[in-house]
Parts: structure tokens; C-alpha cells; sequence
């Protein structure tokens, strides 16, 4: 482990302690896999079964939609990668809402999801698809226009797949500005997720909630997220994500 994740698991496990918090919070993922591992990203099913067992047994619900400040926990995957359709059977015996921000251009590329497949787990109750842009681009690097379709072709392209309402998206790498919050909340995004730590109703901008990264966390680690203890790293995130 290096020098900075020592800090970083001391300072959150130091601040979570202390916090407490019983606060309603997102926390994201990328992947599970059994056998096949599509990315190193990803997390064992078991240490997500163990992640799974660790939220409800500190009284945390987990929901698609987070309605109460506090006690609740909503899951996101990010990118779209194929250990959730490999590993559907879990998510069902689990009976654990997920929702996955998916890039609609990486469909049918290898390790992620196909079409076919995304549409077949999006009929399942469990699963709710949101966008995740339409190339993964740095959203603060890119012109007007192209910032536009970045954001209105994958929300148009995953409605019509799927036959749902997309209505939320997540930032590629987290970087966001204030125009790209404009132009999302114009667009038809009702609700927009940053890679920042911290409670769900504690917004820089209205629209926009934080999430916290959790893959690889041991279950312990992930305690001390749940009750807060990443939010003390919120300035150093927001500075490496909200850009000019
Ligand atoms: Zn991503």
C-alpha cells in the first residue's frame, strides 16, 4: 500500500469514528466478477456480498432513489462492464437496487457490456440505467457543441434501447464545471453525480450529489465511509475535479 492510501485510510477511519454520520449517502462501484475479471477495477462477488451485508447490518436500507436524509444508501456501477450480467444471479439473491451509468459507445466492445445484454438486465426490477456520457470524454475539455451531444445522445440512445427514462448522469473521471451543471440540468438531467465525497443532500450545486468510491474497500473501510469519514477528503477531491 502506498505512503498516500495509508494517510488517506487513517484519515478516513480517524474522521468516520469520530462523525458518526447516520447521513443518506451514494457510494459507486465499477464491476464484480466470479470467474472472469473484465477489469481491475473491479470487485470479487464475495467482498461485495460482504459489502452488501456490511450496509444493512449498520441499518442502512439500500435503494434506487434516495428519499430520506438519513439511513438510506444507493449503489451505482460506472462505464457498463460485463461482470453484472455475468454475475446477475447475485444482484437477484441479493435483491440489492443497483444502478448502472453506462457509455453507450463502449457497448459491444470487449469487457463491456453488449447491447443485447444491457437491454435483457435493464427488464430487471434490481437494475436501473442511467448515462455515463456517450464517449467518456473529460466533459471540461470539450467545445459547446460537442459537450451538447456528449450529453443528449447518450441520454436519447439509452432511452430508446431500453425503453426507459434516463434522467441522471454521471461525470466521466468526476471533472465537472458550472457550465457543464447548466448544460445537464437544460438537457433533462434532473440529477447529476460527481465522484466527491459526502452526503447526498449536502449539494454545491442543486442538482448535483456526491458519491464515494468504495471498490477494494475492506469492510471495515467501508464502515467508516458509511458514517462519514471520507467527507474529510472532500476539499482535496473538489479541487482535483471541478474545473475552470
Ligand atoms: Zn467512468
Amino acid at each position: 500500500m502506498s505512503l498516500s492510501s495509508i494517510i488517506k485510510n487513517t484519515l478516513v477511519r480517524v474522521s468516520g469514528f469520530f462523525l458518526n454520520s447516520r447521513k443518506s449517502r451514494c457510494i459507486f462501484y465499477h464491476d464484480i466478477h466470479s470467474e472472469v475479471r473484465f477489469t481491475n477495477m473491479s470487485n470479487s462477488v464475495e467482498l461485495f456480498k460482504d459489502h452488501v451485508k456490511t450496509i444493512r447490518n449498520s441499518g442502512f436500507e439500500i435503494v434506487h432513489d434516495i428519499t430520506k436524509e438519513y439511513n438510506q444508501i444507493s449503489i451505482s456501477f460506472d462505464d457498463g462492464w460485463r461482470g453484472i450480467f455475468e454475475n446477475i444471479e447475485l444482484i437477484n439473491r441479493l435483491k440489492v437496487p443497483i444502478t448502472l451509468f453506462v457509455v453507450p459507445s463502449f457497448l459491444d466492445k470487449e469487457n463491456y457490456l453488449t447491447e443485447k445484454e444491457l437491454v435483457s438486465i435493464s427488464k430487471n426490477p434490481y437494475i436501473k440505467i442511467q448515462s455515463h456520457t456517450l464517449n467518456h470524454f473529460d466533459l471540461t475539455s470539450l467545445r459547446d457543441d460537442v459537450l451538447k451531444e456528449e450529453l443528449t445522445f447518450s441520454k436519447n440512445r439509452l432511452e430508446s434501447l431500453c425503453g426507459v427514462l434516463v434522467d441522471s448522469v454521471c461525470y466521466p473521471k468526476g471533472l465537472f464545471n458550472s457550465k457543464i451543471v447548466n448544460f445537464a440540468t437544460n438537457i433533462g438531467y434532473r440529477y447529476q453525480y460527481s465522484s466527491l465525497p459526502g452526503s447526498y443532500y449536502k449539494d454545491i450545486y442543486p442538482t448535483v450529489k456526491r458519491r464515494s468510491l468504495v471498490q477494494h474497500l475492506s469492510s471495515r473501510q467501508l464502515e467508516y465511509t458509511l458514517r462519514g469519514g471520507d467527507s474529510i477528503l472532500y476539499f482535496w477531491y473538489k479541487f482535483k475535479h471541478i474545473k475552470k
